[in-house]
């Protein structure tokens, strides 16, 4: 039984731990559990309070079943859904005796939503606590009473803050907002709980207890006063559109149910107007696609190798990266971030210099955030040592190749690498798209080898796509999976390929881009389309991020491995001939100064060689097609196991629009037919072989099948 019911002395305690499951979950059968026994609690006269606790380890409870919300296809039923949960924890609002939430773990959703609804909250000091509302980034709002009661707990601005950023937080920081009224030790939690209660039963002010007093000032004027709370919404809702830029309806939702309820106190009122936006928004095709994506994201993070599960990882503590540029100085932050010692070699003294300024400044920012104190900041940047030769590469366990992108270059390091570390050493490259195999084939046991592509930059991009050639063996692979996860990151298995997956595909969209622009002119209107579309930013804002001197080079590598259609077009060439290679040199499609804007010296690079005029369906449909187009090339060539791994690539690598599902999930959106037919007109009709559909697509079409069904 999930949840049960037991008396201890003179108190009773209902007990969260669900059959055949990690973690509890707030099911529609646990609700209604959870009812029969709150109504056999209400009447017990010999109970002077209850305990809600979790028998899980670092567990309270979990939140809703995201399952059971993923079903709802009728905005009635999602109301009646969450009506039948907000039912449950009024009951439990309104029994008369204390009631104690124990917290020793995650709360979250619907689980945080329960301990709001009892009268006190503990929590001990398990480093696993995390409380919150994370509902918004699913596309609805909470549905169990937590739009109202978590404001009302911790203040306006407070509430507003953890629902709209859908950011758990941690026991401490609960405790110095009013969530929780007490953190104790998790060791002695028994005797802790039983001082707790008879605190309460003294009904003195609890000892500990974070003293929830008005604020003051012009905090104290925003949380409590009507002009304060109308600027915290105003500024909310700013923020709010600038960060999803109006693509996601819940947060707004969110805004508008607490400004309307805070003050209301008619319980049922409230809790229909809760219910009754729970039920609109969890049936929307954003919702749905924000699970999927939230699904998309738990796969991978745990992902294994198939048919390794008896092999046992190599433990990592020691590791080297060879290059202090932009990679290796983000890649030395972030072994060090997760206490790992890393050598960090180049060949001069000013370049390693770089890569400790670069960690610092990482570390310096997160100290500003309040993320690290200045003495754990220090004391994680002491992991990382510089050097100019291979000392100290005997003893470590993985070294991470991040020198300039030339294979000579690359060759000639793997082939030291070989000689100067242990047998067991795993040497990994973090190449963009050159050949793993051959830098393998100049080691000693190809096997110890890998990619580990991170992202730029490192600290804040999720992906790393982890690149195997047909002689990595599966401990190597087994023993990166498990660092890239111990590196807090999202991983994806590719085959060993020119450009792997997520630049291979972005490039043919960059490239598309140049196309557009040399067809029509006008980089703003080319990357507004795409800002539209949902893309965090457009193609030719993004390969000025990247450099034009990375996004070239990228294009050449990839022209010679997969052909023509990734020749370089014009435009880019000129532009990285000019030196004009975007941000890194102040300026390149746009001038980055204070304020960004068109480089003027681009129109004149540019001969329009088309009617100037832009049908931007058109244009949206090419950009985006040409990346489906590749992606369905990438599955025919087997390079991932499957199309969710392309979306997984192209969401937490490139930002691709989460609401939108994924590459793969929004070509099914559209349909495989209707993709193949505009594919073969603008093939027909632009002469271009590159939107010829694949074959991929072909098959699909002939099977009337498409990427996820
Ligand atoms: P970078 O030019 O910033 O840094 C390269 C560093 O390697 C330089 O400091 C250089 O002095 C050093 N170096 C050269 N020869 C060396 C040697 N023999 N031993 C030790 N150090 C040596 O380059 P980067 O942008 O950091 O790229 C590094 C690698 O990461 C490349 O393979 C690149 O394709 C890949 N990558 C880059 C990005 C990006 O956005 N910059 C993203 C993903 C992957």
């Amino acid at each position: 039984m999930s949840l049960t019911f037991k008396k201890q002395h003179d108190f009773g305690i209902i007990e969260f731990d669900q059959d055949d499951s990690k973690v509890n979950l707030l099911t529609a059968e646990n609700i209604k559990r959870l009812d029969v026994l709150l109504d056999e609690v209400k009447v017990k006269k010999d109970i002077s309070a209850l305990l809600i606790v979790s028998k899980k380890k670092d567990v309270f409870i979990a939140g809703a079943d995201i399952k059971e919300i993923e079903d709802i296809t009728d905005p009635l039923d999602g109301q009646a859904k969450a009506k039948a949960g907000q039912d449950v924890l009024n009951k439990l609002e309104d029994l008369p005796m204390p009631t104690i939430a124990v917290i020793d773990g995650v709360a979250l959703g619907g689980g945080c939503e329960l301990l709001l609804a009892c009268k006190f909250r503990m929590a001990t000091c398990n480093s696993k606590v995390r409380i919150g509302l994370p509902e918004v980034n699913l596309g609805f709002v909470p549905g169990f009473g937590g739009t109202w009661r978590l404001p009302r707990l911790v203040g306006f601005s407070e509430g507003l803050t953890m629902i709209l950023t859908g950011k758990p937080i941690s026991g401490n920081k609960a405790l110095k907002i009013g969530l929780v009224d007490r953190i104790v030790t998790e060791k002695g939690l028994d005797q802790h709980i039983l001082d707790f209660m008879a605190d309460v039963h003294r009904g003195k002010k609890l000892k500990n207890r974070f003293p929830r007093k008005k604020k003051k000032g012009f905090l104290g004027f925003l949380d409590h006063s009507l002009i304060g709370q109308a600027i915290v919404v105003s500024q909310a809702r700013k923020n709010v559109l600038k960060t999803t830029k109006g693509f996601y309806p819940a947060p707004l939702r969110a805004i508008d149910l607490i400004k309307e309820t805070f003050y209301m106190t008619n319980r049922r009122k409230v809790m229909d107007m809760e219910s009754a936006a729970f039920g609109k928004l969890a049936v929307t095709d954003i919702s749905k696609n924000c699970v999927k994506v939230f699904y998309l994201s738990e796969e991978y993070k745990k992902l294994t190798c198939e048919g390794a599960d008896d092999i046992v990882p190599q433990s990592i503590d020691k590791c080297a990266v060879l290059g202090a540029g932009i990679m290796g100085g983000g890649i030395a932050q972030l072994f060090s971030a997760k206490n790992i010692w890393v050598r960090l070699k180049d060949i001069n003294l000013d370049a390693v210099a770089k890569g400790f300024q670069a960690a610092s400044k990482v570390f310096h920012s997160a100290t500003k955030r309040r993320r690290l104190t200045k003495a754990q900041a220090t004391l994680k940047m002491a992991h990382i040592t510089g050097t100019l030769d291979y000392s100290g590469f005997k003893n470590v366990n993985l070294v991470i190749e991040a020198v300039v992108e030339n294979m000579d270059l690359k060759k000639k390091v793997f082939k030291e690498l070989s000689e100067v570390t242990g047998k067991d050493t795993i040497l990994a490259t973090n190449t963009s798209a050159l050949s793993v195999t051959e830098m393998a084939s100049q080691t000693k046991d190809p096997s110890k080898v890998i990619g580990i592509h991170f992202f730029n930059p490192v600290h804040r991009m999720p992906l790393v796509e982890v690149i195997t050639t047909p002689q990595t063996s599966k401990e190597t692979i087994v023993t990166t999976l498990k660092l890239i996860k111990q590196l807090g990151k999202t991983p994806i298995l590719v085959k060993d390929s020119c450009g792997f997956i997520v630049n291979r595909i972005l490039l043919a969209y960059i490239n598309e881009a140049g196309r557009l622009l040399e067809e029509c002119g006008g980089m703003e209107r080319i990357d507004k389309i795409m800002t539209d579309f949902g893309m965090p930013m457009g193609p030719l804002l993004l390969s000025d991020e990247v450099g034009l001197d990375v996004g070239v080079k990228v294009l050449h590598i990839l022209e010679q491995g997969l052909g023509e259609r990734f020749k370089a077009v014009d435009i880019f060439e000129k532009v990285y001939a000019k030196g004009l290679l975007g941000k890194k040199s102040g300026s390149g499609f746009y001038i980055h100064g204070k304020k960004r804007v068109p480089n003027e010296k681009i129109f004149g690079m540019l001969k329009v060689h088309g009617s100037g005029e832009l049908n931007a369906n058109e244009c949206r449909q090419r950009l985006v097609y040409v990346m489906i187009n590749e992606a369905a090339q990438c599955l025919e060539e087997k390079l991932v196991d499957k199309s969710s791994a392309i979306d997984a690539g192209m969401i937490f690598g490139t930002g691709f629009p989460p609401f939108r599902g994924g590459l793969l999930r929004y070509a099914d959106s559209v349909g495989i037919e209707n993709i193949i037919a505009s594919l073969e007109y603008f093939a027909k009709e632009l002469h271009a072989d590159r939107f010829k559909p694949c074959d991929y697509l072909l098959k699909l079409r002939e099977t009337g099948s498409s990427f996820f069904n």
